[in-house]
């Protein structure tokens, strides 16, 4: 077991202000009750709403999850290909694709979506996302086990005879038409497309009219690597829930993620021997992620970028010419406490450079700054545990400091801000290599943006990000929709 972290707040509360449930085995996932000794940034508190209403999710997981008679009825209904009228449980299948940061918040928000319309919540378990994450559940699981009954439901896309938005354009499914008696008539199944290439019928998810349509589809198979919260506070039905569900609309994602992940073992090995060994005994932590693609040269213009923000925005302290030896050390021999840098990157250029900087120049104000980097795994590797693994580890990292600086546009970036509960100082040049004549601005809020939003409101008049105040465009992402 690891020392907890002495800078850590003395009110650790272990299950997060009700988040969490107690009663779970500690030993085979001792992230879940540890965390708390690691996070700098005590974070929000959730509402009592919240966490009651997470409690009677978590009763329906049991009472209609993977095991149970519910469970077996349901999957016999989806062989069987028709809906029933009013069925015992309803499901929702969450489809697990692309980077680390893509599922995760796609995950989350899909959760948020079953939570909202009573569904279970099963996630397809590839992709790591049974090795990475324990079980947020008691007493069930929120796998998909084995043996479902649509096989080729990994590869659900657009040309899906049963994809939604098709059925709406097909004309199989009418709004407006299924009043008790007509339920019959539904298909067993949906999938839900929202992918980058959606089209306008499949936006229709976020509609009213369509979600009542939906909501007498027994079974749902989703498929989104965005975040696609927001779009559900534009849904008109879902509202008062939401509103009485997260007073604080700026931490819908600090809340969920908190919830529903937790590393495993392995992963929180990786994580909690880089804590103690490098962050522990700093007087302050300062995480930059550096979001930079393998075939990307080494910038000096974005490692430009990374200093003068930082410096400018008082982040770290500047450092003196060559020449300038600088004020003596406030606390010779080694008893200053260390202003750390934790960076992420797929490179090791950015850190060397940094780390470099500050050993070679000595800082205006003498603070010592210790600077490290983890990994530098060069090349995204899909399906390689120990490279998701570190991923995760290195997400994980970034969110226990107490400033955050992300590169603009990366869902992994997403992650670690709204893990940690900050607002992160946002690096422009973003993935998109583009030179803007400002290094970075903080921003609105820690959640994440979703990229593909829907671009208006359902009868297609007003602006999306209009609607109502907290869902506004995002700066990293105009056309993309975030709540503040
Ligand atoms: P996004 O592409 O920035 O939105 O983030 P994703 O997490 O969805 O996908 C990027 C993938 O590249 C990650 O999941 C990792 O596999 C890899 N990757 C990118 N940056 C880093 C990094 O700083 N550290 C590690 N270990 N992996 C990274």
């Amino acid at each position: 077991v690891s020392l907890p972290n002495e800078n850590a707040p003395t009110h650790a509360d272990k299950l997060l202000g009700g988040l969490l449930v107690e009663g779970f085995d500690q030993e085979s996932c001792r992230s879940r009750y540890q965390s708390a000794m690691y996070r700098r940034n005590a974070g929000r508190q959730p509402s009592q709403h919240l966490v009651s209403k997470l409690r009677s999710h978590e009763a329906l997981q049991r009472r209609c999850g993977p095991g149970t008679a519910a469970y077996t009825n349901a999957l016999e209904q989806l062989k069987s290909g028709k809906s029933v009228v009013s069925p015992e449980c309803r499901y929702l299948v969450s489809i697990s694709y692309r980077g680390l940061g893509n599922r995760i918040i796609a995950a989350a928000s899909a959760f948020l979506y079953a939570v909202l319309t009573d569904r279970v919540f099963l996630v397809d378990p590839s992709n790591g996302m049974d090795e990475l994450f324990c079980e947020p559940f008691p007493n069930t699981t929120w796998l998909l086990p084995p043996g479902f009954p649509l096989v080729s439901y990994q590869g659900f896309y657009l040309s899906t005879p049963e994809r939604y938005g098709k059925m709406r354009e097909d004309g199989v499914l009418r709004t407006g038409e299924i009043n008790g008696s007509a339920a019959g008539d539904l298909p067993a199944f949906a999938y839900i497309h929202l992918d980058h290439n959606q089209t306008d019928a499949d936006k229709l998810f976020f509609c009213d009219d369509d979600q009542r349509l939906m909501s007498s589809i027994q079974w749902l198979v989703m498929r989104t690597d965005g975040y696609i919260a927001p779009g559900l506070f534009l849904v008109r039905a879902f509202q008062s829930e939401l509103d009485a569900l997260f007073p604080e609309r700026d931490a819908v994602f600090h809340h969920l993620g908190r919830y529903l992940f937790h590393p495993t073992n392995r992963v929180w090995g990786l994580i909690t021997r880089y804590y103690d060994a490098h962050l522990a005994r700093a007087r302050r932590v300062v995480s930059i992620q550096v979001r930079v693609f393998p075939w990307q040269a080494d910038s000096p213009e974005l490692l430009e970028q990374i200093k003068t923000c930082t410096q400018s925005q008082k982040l770290l302290p500047a450092v003196l010419g060559e020449e300038d030896d600088g004020p003596p050390a406030a606390a010779p021999g080694g008893a200053a406490k260390p202003t750390a840098v934790l960076i992420t990157s797929l490179k090791a250029w950015y850190y060397d450079k940094i780390k470099g900087a500050y050993w070679e120049r000595a800082t205006a104000n003498g603070e010592v700054v210790v600077v490290d980097q983890p990994s530098h795994e060069e090349a995204q590797r899909y399906h390689v545990k120990s490279h998701e693994r570190k991923a995760w580890a290195e997400v994980y990292l970034l969110s226990t400091a107490d400033t955050l600086v992300t590169t603009a546009e990366s869902t992994f970036g997403y992650v670690a801000q709204g893990l940690g509960g900050m607002r992160p100082w946002v690096l422009r040049m973003g993935m998109i290599n583009t030179t803007v004549s400002w290094p970075c601005s903080r921003d609105v809020s820690m959640e994440p943006c979703y990229h593909v939003a829907p671009v208006y409101d359902c009868r297609r008049r007003e602006d999306a990000g209009k609607i109502v105040p907290h869902v506004r465009h995002c700066e990293d992402w105009p056309t993309g929709l975030k709540l503040v």
